[in-house]
């Protein structure tokens, strides 16, 4: 299976910030902390609960010597997330073991615009992002809504996060970098065929490469979406109910420019990948690379984990139809004609790009974009809108499968 990005090993731009943060996770992880409780108390929650904690070469009572500059590592509301990590079954020697390892951490070719940065653990299992000031105070900000939230619902759609984390140079360059450590949505052994990144906006949503670099690794938007989701009535219902409440706690948070990401596998052989519309190519590993199938079953089984244990969840190895679709050449259309063409698909999805809150920069591309565009075809719009734009789009893309 090909691997996304590339390895930091020594040498790499940011191979002494992957050893400060690696050398700061070991500390919160392994630090003894108090018996958890689900029952948090507010206090946990407060803005002011972080803690600093200096990071000299030659070591501290609390800290081992390394071979970086001296830095600073900021752990906020650690109890609230190590009770998160608790939540969402996370042990602990296994977390540090997948980010703390050697060799542990890929670099992804930034795939946002953000200018954020993504790391990739080796076993593929967490995500780590560069995020900026705001999204840190947003996050905190939500953090008590969004506890409640995934602790009500154990199908929430919405990102898992697992730490929050600062890393200060204290040296002449002071810079600050701010993480967060998230689930990878797209983390199995099948290989993902294709990734759509859906907003409900059309203004821009296609993938910028150009046709002959596009390949599974791509992730494509709205205008590039050509098959509509096909879920078995139990699923489908679970999924509408799940992608309301989701909705509804973004929306409460005033969160706006989120998005689902999608990624699917296509079980099984005849038909070649390139009879698609977007081909894959340069691609090295293809020779044993499963091709989708025509679905004549309609109900399938998800293959067991190799482990022997089946695990299915919404949105997590879901045995799935898609059927092919076809665009409309009017641009604007996002969702094309069914073509009664199917195929059966393991599929993932979640909510991803949670933190951005609809703030005066937002506001203000609004009122921009919309004396040039369509103002309902651009993604920045009010947090209200934004919601209802989303649910309206994915109730589209997702059927029932009959
Ligand atoms: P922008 O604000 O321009 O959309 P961003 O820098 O905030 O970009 P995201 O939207 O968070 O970036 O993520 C960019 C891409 O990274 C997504 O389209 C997806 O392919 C991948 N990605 C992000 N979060 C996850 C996750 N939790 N699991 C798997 N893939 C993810
Ligand atoms: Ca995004
Ligand atoms: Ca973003």
């Amino acid at each position: 299976k090909r691997r996304q990005g590339q390895t930091i090993s020594k040498g790499h731009k940011n191979y002494e910030l992957m050893l400060n943060l690696q050398l700061g996770i070991r500390h919160s992880v392994g630090r003894p902390g108090p018996a958890i409780s689900l029952d948090l108390k507010s206090s946990a929650f407060d803005p002011k609960e972080k803690i600093w904690t200096k990071f000299p070469p030659e070591g501290s009572k609390h800290t081992p010597p390394h071979q970086s500059s001296e830095f600073k590592w900021k752990d906020y509301c650690p109890l609230v997330f190590r009770t998160l990590r608790k939540l969402f079954d996370v042990d602990a020697a296994d977390y540090m073991i997948s980010i703390c390892g050697n060799d542990a951490l890929r670099e992804l070719s930034s795939p946002g615009k953000s200018g954020s940065f993504f790391y990739l653990t080796n076993d593929d299992k967490y995500m780590i992002k560069t995020i900026k000031k705001a999204e840190v105070k947003v996050l905190i900000r939500m953090l008590p809504a969004y506890y409640d939230h995934v602790r009500s619902f154990e199908n929430t759609l919405v990102t898992k996060f697992y730490g929050l984390h600062c890393v200060k140079l204290t040296g002449t360059a002071q810079k600050k970098v701010r993480f967060v450590i998230m689930g990878n949505l797209l983390c199995t052994h099948y290989t993902i065929h294709r990734r759509f990144d859906l907003k409900g906006s059309s203004h821009g949503r296609t993938t910028s490469k150009p046709e002959s670099e596009i390949d599974p690794s791509t992730t494509l938007k709205d205008l590039d979406l050509n098959y509509i989701f096909r879920l078995e009535k139990m699923w489908f219902e679970e999924f509408c109910r799940q992608v309301d409440k989701d909705c509804e706690l973004l929306e409460q948070e005033r969160i706006m420019d989120y998005s689902l990401l999608i990624g699917f596998h296509f079980r099984e052989v005849p038909t070649p990948l390139n009879s698609e519309a977007v081909t894959p190519t340069g691609n090295e590993d293809h020779e044993n690379e499963e091709a989708p199938r025509l679905s004549q079953t309609g109900k399938v089984q998800a293959d067991s984990e190799p482990s022997g244990r089946s695990s299915i969840r919404l949105g997590i190895n879901m045995p799935a139809r898609v059927e092919k679709t076809v665009r409309k050449t009017d641009e604007t259309q996002l969702v094309g004609e069914p073509t009664g063409v199917c195929y059966d698909v393991i599929l993932f999805f979640g909510i991803i790009d949670i933190l951005q809150d609809y703030d005066i920069t937002k506001k203000l591309e609004h009122a921009y974009k919309s004396m040039q565009y369509d103002p309902t075809s651009i993604s920045a719009v009010d947090p209200k809108q934004y919601s209802k734009r989303f649910r309206d789009f994915i109730f589209k893309v997702f059927v029932e499968d009959t």
